[in-house]
């Protein structure tokens, strides 16, 4: 699976993976980011946190609706903007010993590193062509992240099943109560 749907879906809705910096250390370690002997403090969840969001926000964007104003769309209205001053940040510079050249972690320290690396897999992704298949599911209630497979690109939920039918119902309540 894409590590930024792995990354964005830490957030469920049984509760935070990144709830604690141990909890963000260890998902690091698991996805090979963090060098074992490094770990995450208290302030670098924060910012693991906001980049979560951050993308969160990008990954609804790649899933807006053509009528976008006004959407009540559940999102953190400042999250793009704190990915911004995040991104700012976190170097990332162009390694041409790789063929293709690529976009890699510029920053010394291990979990910069590694938020680093999390950005540089959005620039991969806009590069293969990827990009707006990596959405958040349209239901304000649910924002979890998936990879579009279908043909069109045009899955707009994470889950017929769930939040698909969710949409459907209120639809039919709408239509019921005649407004
Ligand atoms: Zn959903």
């Amino acid at each position: 699976m894409h590590r930024i749907v792995e990354f964005v879906n830490t957030r469920r809705a049984n509760g935070d993976g990144l709830g604690t910096r141990e909890q963000l250390t260890s998902w690091l370690h698991t996805h090979n980011l963090l060098p074992p002997s490094a770990a995450a403090d208290a302030d670098d969840r924060e910012r693991a946190v906001w980049l979560r969001e951050g993308l969160r926000a990008l990954l609804a964007e790649n899933n807006a609706e053509p009528v976008t104003s006004p959407r009540p769309d559940g999102l953190d209205p400042t999250a793009r903007t704190q990915l911004a001053t995040l991104t700012a940040a976190l170097p990332l510079r162009l390694d041409v010993t790789s063929m293709p050249p690529r976009l890699v972690a510029q920053p010394r320290e291990p979990v910069d590193h590694a938020l680093a690396t999390l950005l540089a897999d959005v620039a991969t992704a806009v590069a293969a062509g990827t990009w707006p298949r990596l959405k958040a599911c349209r239901e304000p209630s649910c924002r979890w992240a998936f990879y579009d497979q279908s043909r069109n690109h045009g899955r707009t939920w994470c889950s017929m099943n769930v939040c698909g039918n969710r949409v459907k119902v209120r639809a039919s309540q709408r239509r019921r109560a005649g407004s």
